[in-house]
């Protein structure tokens, strides 16, 4: 701004004041009364004096100055000034201090050329300025015309054109000397400047501000290449497009700024959430390692509030743990690479340790040197637990912590090559208890692994230290013993094995006896894989249970034909469940005993197998069981069972219903129900000829999913059996609860009746009491005899199944002898 300014009172003659202007070359003049700017006169304002008469110049400056005075505070920047003058449309800014004492002038150009204009000047040449031809006037026009001309047309000067053809230039600033010295209503060729600077029109606009600076002029006139004036360049004109052009810069710089600012603030709040809510411990020191800042991750782990650590160094967590070495090393790799991450223990405030996986950075400031370090660390003990853990579970045992089956065949296979170099004999034992699991069904599960823990204490005991005692799963342990010199050491230990197990265990309150069966195999005379060691030894102690339990067998190669026809069967059967061929049901009556009449079938499967000839179900519906063959098998039998019914009532037989017997693992197969919907609906059956019947053991354990399964197959109208009755271990309270309808009574009570043992009868009469008052119908199997018949009178018996009654016969024979003739729905007897 111009600090100087030119003032005066409101009561100056006008041209008083335009005298001191034109003195002083000012462009305004303000106007003062009682210390306060009450208005301005500007050389702009000289354009409206009415110069057709002398008094206009001499009246008040108070009658034609601009008031109020606009102002800026001399905080504003120079920025905010230029866009002030383009948006009120000012050329003068009074600036006053912050009592509102004016201290200066800020014109248009005042800002323009503060700008740092040059290098723009220097890239536009003189045209990109012209915003309009010139206001051409003749030399003959009177002043007072000349003056309203110009205002009318906002012109800040006019070329003078004279008859001939030279050029003069009238101004604004002129005026103000007019208005000065009152030349009289006079033609303006008197008046206009002469000789016309000129400028051309590709001109660079720097050279003509130079021009401008030069003869102190604020006009040029701008010759195009043909010599013509096509117009007049003022600093406004230069300037105005300049500061546009410096407006938009500065809009954008501006706007730039605070997109910066608005995102570093959102970085910031960001920033300051992540590490909030960070699950991750963070420690800020300075670098003196004071703490000054922790997050509430921070105290959730090590249990410091952030209030009780500030201004104390991270050592309040130490736990004495690491020596200083591993701190030194620390610090060192901290100064060198700049941070440190490993795993550390430290305290908690509660004394508990824990193991943290660190991460320390050094911050450095602008001139590089470290003004703090961050810490962030998770709590890993869990981890290295689980670990721990994961790695116990992939080699050892959870119950006993002996190796498995992974780590035994690692250091079998180790034991293997040492007695290949050594030229020594090992040996495998293959240990399975007898009657673990009765033990574990009567017992339950926990004295039947408090007992695996006795065993395992026995076996450990009874062998060398050099040995591998192994817990393959259930009752299966395996004992490797490597380096023998001799191979009748083997049986030694097998017996002391036996003799050991089969002491008596005394188990909380309970005592008994388990004994144990065992098989051999030896390297390198058996097999000379881990694998195969393991197999010979399975099927020698096979053969040891087989031939009278609690003994031992060594390895001999007949037994892999008996596991080779093992195999041969199960492909037999599967061959005849994928075709059907040789499958076929027979059906054995259940005789109501009352009245004698037919009162049900229970269907039974028969295979004839191609070169065996007929197999006995209790041979193979274990073998289909353990290959899963059982879940088709199933499902052909279901089938074949509805077919056989749909064709008898086709033929106008009037069926009873039919039982099939549903296995274990066919009854927990899913989608088992929605087979049995389906191929009741394809056959179009009544459900309620259809039954089923399961043996305890099936049911037992899984009372919960059992019985909604049961209670869905009798909401479809099927009768449930509980078969072989007796055998199992469950309680009649048991079956109480659960839907079924119907209960069989094992043939081995109905057996014992006839050798006259007491306790068989006893059996009888409580179970088939009791199951009368549930409401179940008691069916006793495996009548052979008439005096079993009349044994059976006395008890509570509603039907008879057995060869008494009738065998089980295939279906024509079943048609003829028990559905057709109506006497023959009497039992033959
Ligand atoms: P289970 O369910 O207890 O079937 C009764 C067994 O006793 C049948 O043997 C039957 O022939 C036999 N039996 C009937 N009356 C007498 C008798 O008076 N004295 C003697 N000693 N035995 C008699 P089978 O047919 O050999 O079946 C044996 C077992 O095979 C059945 O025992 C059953 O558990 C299973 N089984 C048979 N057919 C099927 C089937 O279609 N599916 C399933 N999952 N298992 C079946
Ligand atoms: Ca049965
Ligand atoms: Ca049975």
């Amino acid at each position: 701004m111009q600090t100087g300014i030119l003032c005066c009172s409101p009561e100056t003659p006008l041209c008083e004041a335009a005298e001191r202007m034109a003195q002083r070359r000012f462009s305004s003049i303000l106007v003062i009364q009682d210390n306060q700017p009450v208005g301005i006169w500007t050389e702009r304002d000289a354009l409206a004096v009415d110069f057709s008469t002398l008094e206009a110049v001499r009246i008040p400056i108070s009658q034609v100055m601009s008031h109020p005075v606009q102002c800026l505070p001399a905080t504003a920047t120079v920025g905010e000034a230029a866009i002030q003058f383009s948006a009120r449309g000012m050329r003068h800014f009074l600036i006053t201090d912050a009592q509102g004492s004016p201290v200066g002038i800020l014109s248009q150009t005042d800002v323009a050329l503060n700008q740092g204009l040059e290098p723009y000047l220097r890239l536009r040449e003189v045209h990109s300025a012209m915003r309009h031809g010139p206001l051409v006037l003749a030399s003959d026009q009177l002043l007072s015309d000349a003056t309203a001309q110009m205002r009318r047309t906002h012109r800040d000067a006019a070329v003078v054109a004279y008859p001939d053809e030279t050029l003069g230039i009238l101004t604004e600033r002129d005026m103000v000397r007019f208005v000065a010295h009152h030349p009289g209503n006079t033609p303006i060729g008197e008046l206009a400047s002469q000789p016309l600077l000129t400028i051309g029109t590709h001109d660079l606009l720097i050279r003509a501000r130079d021009k401008l600076l030069d003869h102190r002029v604020r006009h040029l006139a701008v010759r195009d290449s043909a010599d013509q004036v096509v117009g007049l360049l003022g600093f406004g004109d230069m300037l105005a497009g300049a500061e546009q052009h410096h407006l938009k810069d500065l809009r954008a710089a501006l706007e730039q700024r605070d997109r910066a600012l608005a995102q570093s603030r959102q970085n910031l709040q960001l920033a300051e959430r992540v590490i909030e809510s960070s699950l991750e411990g963070i420690i800020i020191t300075d670098a003196q390692s004071r703490i000054e800042f922790t997050n509430p991750a921070f105290t959730y782990l090590t249990g410091y509030s952030r209030e009780e650590v500030l201004g104390r160094t991270p050592q309040v967590l130490s736990s004495g743990r690491h020596d200083k070495a591993f701190y030194d090393r620390m610090w060192e790799t901290l100064q060198a690479n700049g941070y440190w991450r490993g795993e550390i223990w430290n305290r908690r405030k509660s004394g508990e340790l824990y193991l943290e996986l660190l991460t320390i950075t050094a911050i450095r400031d602008e001139r590089g040197s470290i003004s703090n370090y961050a810490g962030l660390f998770t709590d890993i003990t869990h981890i290295r637990e689980n670990e721990e853990q994961v790695k116990q579970l992939a080699y050892y045992d959870p119950l006993t912590r002996l190796p498995n089956r992974r780590l035994l065949e690692d250091r079998l296979s180790l034991a293997i090559r040492h007695a290949h170099r050594n030229e020594q004999f090992l040996a495998v034992l293959f240990l399975d208890l007898d009657h673990f699991k009765q033990v574990n069904d009567t017992l339950g599960h926990a004295i039947g692994d408090e007992l695996l823990l006795l065993v395992t204490e026995r076996l450990r005991a009874s062998l060398r230290e050099d040995d591998t005692l192994a817990r393959l799963g259930g009752d299966e342990f395996i004992a490797l013993l490597p380096d023998l010199e001799d191979i009748s050491e083997v049986s030694q230990v097998a017996r002391r094995l036996i003799d050991a197990i089969s002491a008596p265990c005394r188990i909380g309150s309970h005592e008994f006896r388990v004994g144990c069966s065992v098989g051999i195999s030896v390297y390198p005379d058996d097999a000379t894989d881990a694998e195969a060691l393991v197999r010979s030894a399975d099927a020698a102690m096979y053969r040891a249970k087989q031939e009278g339990r609690n003994t031992y067998r060594l390895y001999t190669m007949e037994m892999d034909v008996q596991s080779h026809n093992v195999l041969a069967l199960e492909t037999a059967l599967r061959n005849a469940v994928d075709s059907g061929d040789g499958l076929e049901m027979h059906y054995q009556p259940l005789i109501d005993r009352d009245t004698g009449k037919l009162h049900s079938a229970e269907a039974l499967l028969r295979w004839h197998h191609p070169e065996r000839g007929i197999i006995s179900p209790a041979e193979f519906i274990p073998l289909a069981e353990r290959s899963g063959l059982i879940v088709p098998l199933g499902e052909r039998i279901l089938d074949l069972v509805c077919r056989q019914l749909r064709d008898w009532q086709r033929c106008g037989a009037e069926p009873v219903p039919v039982a099939v017997n549903l296995s274990t693992r066919q009854f927990w197969q899913d989608g088992l129900l929605a087979f049995i919907e389906a191929t009741l609906a394809d056959y179009g059956l009544d459900p309620g000829l259809l039954g089923f019947e399961l043996t305890e053991s099936t049911l037992i354990d899984k009372e919960g999913r059992a019985r909604q399964t049961l209670e869905a197959l009798r909401t479809l109208g099927c009768h449930i059996a509980i078969d072989d009755f007796g055998t199992g271990y469950s309680a009649l309270s048991y079956l109480q609860e659960l839907p079924v309808s119907v209960l069989k009574i094992d043939r081995s009570f109905i057996q014992a009746l006839s050798t006259e043992s007491r306790q068989g009868g006893a059996i009888l009469a409580a179970v088939s009491g009791l199951a009368r008052e549930l409401g179940l119908k008691v069916v006793a199997e495996g009548v052979e005899t008439e005096g079993q018949r009349q044994a059976l009178a006395q008890y509570q018996v509603d039907l008879l199944q057995g060869y008494l009654t009738g065998r089980p016969v295939n279906a024509e024979t079943f048609l003829q002898q028990h559905l057709n003739l109506a006497e023959a729905r009497a039992p033959r007897v």
